[in-house]
């Protein structure tokens, strides 16, 4: 599916609070991202790999929850992101902690 570039413009990933993002959540935002792609694989070196790695890329968004359960807010900020993401074209991935509280 990566390869035809068939997948849609956002991903969303939800995994255990506490864990992180998962390893498949990573590596696909590194996929996604990488600029040193090696036989398809992502380099986990670039400056983009890095930055998925650390959290601190910005088309790669972590929301965790608050307390117990993920607040009405942040999901409202997620879809409000969703959509702009969809208008502008660009590729986000939401990794979403213990979705289901
Ligand atoms: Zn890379």
């Amino acid at each position: 599916m990566i390869q035809h570039d068939r997948l849609s413009q956002a991903y969303v990933f939800v995994g255990p609070r506490g864990s992180g993002p998962s390893a498949l959540a990573t590596w696909l935002a590194q996929r996604l991202f990488c600029t040193n792609l090696q036989d398809g694989q992502p380099c986990g070196e670039c400056d983009e790999c890095r930055r998925v790695l650390t959290g601190n890329h910005t088309d790669v968004l972590t929301i965790s929850p608050e307390g117990t359960a993920i607040k009405a807010d942040a999901v409202r900020g997620l879809k409000e992101e969703m959509s702009k993401s969809g208008m502008e074209g660009n590729r986000r991935v939401f990794i979403i902690e213990d979705a289901d509280g």
